[in-house]
């Protein structure tokens, strides 16, 4: 196929879904976590859980970029604002993400933080070129997709020798955010439905290849199919899942063999590398302090760290008590299972950050109205 409309064919989709259903072992339930929020939205989108045999349920998993970042993050960047006097920069969805007190980046500039919506690193650095007098601190965020260009622009605003330009470094890593959940407790307790395989990110394997799956494929016994983000892509993935699982095998393939290889993109890894460096803990929204877990800058360029520049410390803050974000993101409830989800929090009013980005689980099922999901709890 060469044009985007082929991977969208109603007759093909059905067709794989017929395949699929031909596939399934009777009486045998299959589960499958879509890790990456690009997927959730997918499915959301183009129906793909209505093409799906009822044997089939599809579990949203945490690869939201903004959904995972925790609140105590978000309270830095806007501390860095308000107590610190600098120019925050950071993508759109990010200004949205609840904080603690009721706030978010959003609210906390109507009370005065220059806090400014970004495309790139590259607009804030540009930024902090054209003024020198402004401490300016671009608030990185995102998997392994967006950690290339924040590594691109640390390591010019070091050779150009900025002295107002920092980053607060919040680049998390999705090998160890999957490792997680299948070493979670929750996800092995008598009413979790028992994941039988991943449908493994696109953008993010463009970077780090296929190869990174392989060890908690092996180790878990999980089965992992990289997809792309059409939905006769997800819907092929789920196939080759579905194969895998009556076969007893547990290996890493690759469906999305247009963008993604098994080593990746070398360059940019090489280029991570060299500017970043795993932190020893980060804690993840809804999956707690997970070890080597996310990236820093790495010694060299300490001087651009904006954590240590303005001494920040962190601290944790709870989730709104009522927000079932945390086990959206561990795969063990679905968005509807929230009391609040459609009434208090809506994309328009979020309450969690699983309601803020089109990525997000909850935004994605109040978008296209996919209430009817099927339950999380096994039958
Ligand atoms: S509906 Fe809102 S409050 Fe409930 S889990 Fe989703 S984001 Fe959190």
């Amino acid at each position: 196929m060469k044009y985007v409309d082929e991977f969208r064919d109603g007759a093909l989709a059905r067709g794989l879904g017929a395949a699929i259903a031909r596939e399934l072992q009777t009486g045998r339930r299959y589960a499958f976590m879509e890790f990456c929020g690009g997927h959730t939205h997918a499915i959301s989108r183009y129906g793909v859980a209505d093409l799906l045999p009822a044997g089939v349920r599809m579990v949203h998993g945490p690869g939201c970029p903004v959904c995972v970042l925790p609140i105590g993050r978000i309270d830095q960047a806007i501390s860095l604002a308000l107590d610190h006097g600098t120019t925050v920069c950071t993508y759109a969805d990010t200004l949205r993400v609840p904080a603690s007190g009721g706030r978010s980046m959003l609210r906390a500039r109507a009370e005065g933080a220059d806090i400014r919506m970004v495309y790139s690193a590259t607009d804030a650095l540009e930024l902090a070129c054209r003024e020198p007098a402004r401490q300016v601190v671009f608030f990185a965020i995102g998997f392994e997709t967006t950690t290339p260009p924040t590594a691109v622009v640390i390591r010019h605003a070091a050779r150009l020798g900025l002295k107002n330009f920092s980053v607060l470094c919040c680049h998390v890593l999705t090998p160890a955010a999957i490792t997680a959940i299948l070493a979670s407790p929750a996800v092995s307790a008598p009413d979790a439905v028992p994941l039988d395989g991943f449908v493994g990110p696109a953008h993010v394997s463009t970077v780090i290849g296929s190869r990174p799956y392989a060890g908690f494929a092996a180790a878990f016994r999980k089965p992992v199919v990289i997809a792309g983000f059409e939905p006769l892509d997800v819907m092929q993935a789920i196939l080759m899942l579905v194969r895998q699982v009556n076969d007893g095998r547990a290996e890493v393939e690759n469906q999305f063999t247009r963008a993604v290889t098994a080593s990746g993109n070398l360059k940019a890894q090489a280029l991570v590398s060299e500017v970043l460096v795993a932190r020893d803990s980060f804690e993840w929204r809804g999956l707690g302090e997970l070890p080597a877990s996310a990236l820093r800058l790495a010694d060299v360029y300490a001087d651009l760290d904006a954590e240590l520049r303005f001494g920040l410390s962190y601290r944790p803050v709870p989730d709104h008590p009522a927000c079932e974000c945390g086990a959206i993101l561990r795969g063990i409830r679905a968005p509807r299972e929230c009391s609040l989800f459609g009434t208090v929090c809506t994309p328009e009013n979020p309450m969690g950050s699983c309601m803020v980005s089109s990525e997000g689980a909850c935004a994605a099922h109040y978008t296209y109205g996919r209430f009817r999901d099927f339950p999380i709890v096994a039958a």
